[in-house]
């Protein structure tokens, strides 16, 4: 083992912070509660990397959950954004910077018409399923086991991430009513799928689902099975909701969508949409999205959507979205995924490295993952000793089995290089 860095400053923080914000944290996964040790409070990033605040150098494979599909700081995401709060952090009137992104996003998203902005992937998720039950006049809300969708609490209902981190069934305060209208299914299971339409003829406003759920880690969906949603929800008049919040914009410029060749009636979006700013979205066809106030009775709002300054960064980060940063992200995780399984191969550690383009993840397990029971089923413990083996070797992965690892076009042949090889030397401790 490398002598462990100092981290009495991020130490100090997490006590004062304990004492002020529930956990010391602002979203759950950060307290690193399912792997041990004291959370890094960061001080700034730069490219592929992250430092703390005790001034430990990382190899960032979170980037924000996602965002950061640039790395840290790219000067061309840095200029729009400065230029923007140069000129006005937020008018809560329309902005020129808002039609162009709706129509960056309609130019690469297949089923998207139409775009509305909003702040949060909870908040896109949650209005494009009133959307869908404004416009079907149907209740029910179909919803697979792990995969997540945000906290808002219709969907909060075996969900994934912090969720499935912390082994929460399901959150107090969120009533009966509220999930009343919320059905859950074993992901990649049709006849789940197929027994819930039977016991909700004409019931069924939506099927919601990651396309590729990667808040479960990776489970990606068997061969068919997205095509199999896209018959069942049109032969029955359902929607069909791509939540793209993770996958959108990552694993293809268009998403699922474009790379399954499924093409659903709603897409949420989120994290690489708005440049590592708070800024998410939801669109689909223009009948659809014609329901929504202030054209249709569907009513969705929001003081700060469509953030200038959040919209100018999300522009400046798509704009640089193009086939050669998709190959080169593809590279990438291609290097980091040979040598990763390569490595727990030789030492004899049963794990798999499930993926779709460059959205990954480790589980450890010698059994096929297919979906949540099979996530959970993986050696989690295990993982929090690769995860803690990692960061003292100053490589910066989920601090949780049930997330996925994310790399950025910073990320240099040579700093995934490095990281295999500090992988090598964590999975001699995982036999032990
Ligand atoms: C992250 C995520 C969300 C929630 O987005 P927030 O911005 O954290 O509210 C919703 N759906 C999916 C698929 C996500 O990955």
């Amino acid at each position: 083992m490398p002598s462990m860095p100092t981290t009495r400053a991020s130490q100090d923080l997490y006590a004062r912070a304990r004492r002020v914000i529930p956990g010391g944290v602002n979203s759950p996964v950060r307290a690193f509660g399912s792997v041990g040790g004291t959370p890094r409070f960061m001080v700034h990033g730069e490219g592929a990397h992250l430092v703390d605040a005790d001034g430990n150098r990382y190899l960032d494979y979170v980037m924000s959950w996602g965002p950061l599909i640039l790395g840290h700081c790219h000067p061309e995401v840095v200029a729009a954004a400065k230029d923007a709060i140069d000129r006005g952090s937020s008018y809560g009137a329309p902005t020129a910077g808002e039609v162009e992104l709706a129509e960056t996003i309609r130019d690469a998203v297949p089923a998207v018409e139409m775009v509305r902005c909003v702040s949060s992937g909870t908040e896109a998720a949650m209005s494009a399923i009133r959307l869908a039950r404004g416009a079907t006049g149907r209740d029910t809300l179909v919803k697979f086991g792990g995969h997540y969708h945000g906290h808002s609490d219709a969907l909060l209902v075996d969900a994934g991430s912090g969720v499935a981190t912390f082994g929460l069934p399901n959150s107090p305060g969120v009533t009966r009513g509220a999930t009343a209208d919320t059905v859950v299914v074993p992901w990649n299971d049709r006849t789940a799928v197929e027994a819930a339409f039977r016991a909700h003829p004409d019931g069924i406003a939506v099927v919601a689902c990651e396309p590729v759920p990667a808040n479960m880690g990776v489970v990606p969906a068997e061969a068919g099975f997205l095509e199999f949603l896209r018959e069942i929800t049109a032969a029955n008049g359902a929607l069909l909701l791509f939540d793209e919040v993770m996958s959108g914009f990552r694993v293809a410029r268009g998403g699922a969508g474009e790379h399954s060749g499924v093409v659903p009636d709603l897409v949420a979006l989120g994290k690489v949409v708005g440049g590592g700013y708070p800024l998410a979205a939801f669109g689909g066809s223009a009948d659809v999205m014609r329901q929504l106030a202030p054209e249709g009775p569907v009513y969705q709002a929001g003081t700060l959507s469509g953030n200038p300054v959040a919209v100018a960064a999300g522009l400046a980060q798509l704009r640089l979205l193009d086939d050669a940063a998709y190959k080169g992200l593809a590279d990438r995780a291609d290097q980091l995924i040979e040598g990763l399984q390569g490595v727990f191969d030789a030492a004899g550690v049963p794990a798999a490295v499930p993926r779709v383009a460059s959205l990954f993840s480790v589980f450890f397990t010698g059994e096929p993952v297919r979906d949540y029971a099979g996530a959970r089923a993986a050696d989690h413990g295990r993982y929090a000793r690769f995860f803690n083996g990692m960061l003292a070797r100053g490589h910066y992965l989920p601090p949780s089995g049930y997330e996925a690892l994310f790399v950025s076009l910073a990320h240099t042949p040579e700093d995934i290089a490095s990281t295999v090889a500090a992988a090598h030397e964590v999975a001699r401790d995982l036999v032990a």
